[in-house]
């Protein structure tokens, strides 16, 4: 396909395609800033195929980012909040000889050569690439790290068009769209909504820090139609969002991904008319391959929707066979957006695939009318005495305990049942007696953690996802509530 900056600065020159704060820029602008910045990268070699980035969600970030893209580079995406160890293993594993970083960030990289965007050198006009091939890689993501260590998805330009298309299909496209991006553009939430934007010609307005109070000044007084959030950034949102107060008219979708929501989060933006679309997808699938509709979202809540119209999607048990509605089992799909696998490492990708069938790993069921309830990743169910437990649903009913604010919950061996669940706790005058009765009242009675343990730290991912096993590894060190 024809590069498609170049396509869409001759398309619709004149339409917004970026905003930050008071700033904005036409696709044209857009472009021909780009233009000048492939060229001042150009003059440090050419001897990069792929090239790092580290920024926030700036302006100027965005502008490197479609500069590489129009020297037809491959864009290895860094986490700006992983530590400096974190971020040399992704660079030494990406095979990364150049590294630009975005001003603020001081940190020395293990890495040939690290250039700050300011002070890439001067360079001569270069002529961007004319297509865009298919298989080409044009992006390098690392997985969360939340259950393992983080993966380096590829992502071809047809991942991103077909994954374009299926949320396109899905919500549908008006001229009037505009897509706020507070969700980080070195993930692929972010990065898809930037690609996205070049083939609907559509607006982003780019958020650096996610602040609550600010961004829903914006959704109620900016034009924004359509923002991504993951479930942490929802409740901030709500519990800054005061009584009453609207989204402004053309707002029409808050997808919502990249974890489990609980209830009472969902039922809060009800209440505000918040037109919620739960959708799910990894970095593996070049962003959400399932979403819910609105109009369902009364009778199927908690349900992550239908697969996207290019997805198809099986429920299967351990022997692989497909199982029947209603019974739960791994999720496999078959999507155009599926990556063509883990740089450097086939092996990871061949282990989850069967006939053309991708393994997410994730735990699930789909109901008689075909939508996806996700119960959890497979690794993390605790098999207790014959009966499946899944941490996320007992977490989720904790949330509503009064005095409770965080918990996670762990399976540990048992002697009599195989496996039970244990959960870490933190949270104001709270004991066992009385977590273990708050749960006796909305649970199953195997489901109910048998010991509770004060928390020492919070292990969470960068991206805001808690990484199970870190706790399960500490277990032994935590007191337990009596
Ligand atoms: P790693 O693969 O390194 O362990 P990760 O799987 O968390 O990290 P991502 O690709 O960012 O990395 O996240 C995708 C995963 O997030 C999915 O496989 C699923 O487990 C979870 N997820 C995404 N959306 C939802 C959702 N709506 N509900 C429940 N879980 C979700
Ligand atoms: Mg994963």
């Amino acid at each position: 396909m024809e590069n498609w900056l170049v396509k869409r600065a001759r398309l619709t020159p004149n339409r917004v395609a970026v905003s930050a704060g008071q700033q904005q820029l036409t696709f044209q602008e857009v472009a021909q800033a780009a233009n000048k910045l492939a060229g001042q990268i150009a003059a440090l070699g050419d001897d990069h195929p792929r090239v790092a980035v580290v920024t926030t969600n700036t302006l100027q970030g965005y502008l490197v980012i479609m500069g590489l893209q129009q020297l037809g580079k491959t864009i290895v995406f860094i986490n700006r909040r992983l530590s400096v160890s974190e971020i040399n293993f992704q660079l030494a594993d990406a095979e990364v000889s150049l590294l630009l970083t975005d001003d603020a960030y001081t940190e020395k990289l293990t890495v040939a050569q690290q250039v700050k965007f300011s002070e890439l050198p001067a360079g001569q006009a270069v002529t961007p690439v004319a297509t865009y091939p298919d298989e080409f890689v044009t992006s390098i993501m690392y997985t969360s790290g939340t259950t393992s260590q983080p993966k380096g998805v590829m992502q071809t330009y047809h991942n991103h068009w077909a994954s374009a298309m299926g949320s396109a299909l899905n919500l549908g496209l008006t001229h009037q769209d505009a897509w706020l991006v507070a969700v980080p553009i070195f993930h692929i939430s972010g990065f898809a909504i930037l690609m996205r934007s070049l083939l609907y010609g559509m607006r982003v307005a780019l958020v650096e820090k996610f602040d609550a109070h600010q961004i829903n000044a914006i959704l109620i007084h900016d034009t924004i139609t359509t923002m991504s959030v993951v479930p942490v950034m929802l409740k901030q949102l709500l519990a800054d969002l005061p009584e009453g107060a609207h989204y402004n008219s053309q707002f029409r979708a808050m997808l919502l991904g990249g974890g489990p929501t609980d209830r009472t989060t969902l039922h809060r933006a009800q209440a505000h008319h918040i037109p919620i679309i739960q959708s799910y997808g990894m970095t593996e699938t070049a962003s959400q391959v399932v979403a819910l509709d609105p109009a369902d979202a009364d009778e199927k809540l908690g349900s992550v929707g239908k697969p996207l119209f290019p997805v198809t999607l099986r429920v299967q048990d351990e022997q692989g066979q497909t199982v029947p509605a209603g019974t739960s089992g791994t999720v496999w799909l078959q999507s155009p957006t599926l990556t063509p696998g883990y740089f450097n490492r086939p092996e990871l990708l061949a282990k989850n695939m069967q006939a053309g069938w991708f393994n997410t790993e994730d735990y699930g069921y789909l109901d008689a009318a075909g939508f996806l309830y996700i119960q959890g990743r497979a690794g993390d169910m605790i098999s207790s005495g014959g009966e499946n437990i899944f941490p996320d649903e007992v977490e989720s009913v904790y949330a509503k305990m009064p005095g409770l604010d965080k918990i996670v919950v762990v399976g540990v061996p048992d002697d009599k049942w195989g496996r039970v669940p244990v959960a870490v706790v933190q949270g104001t005058a709270l004991s066992a007696a009385a977590l273990r009765q708050f749960g006796r009242e909305k649970l199953a009675h195997y489901k109910v953690p048998q010991r509770f343990y004060q928390a020492k730290d919070w292990h969470l991912t960068a991206s805001g996802k808690v990484q199970r096993r870190l706790f399960t590894a500490e277990l032994n060190q935590l007191q337990a509530l009596h």
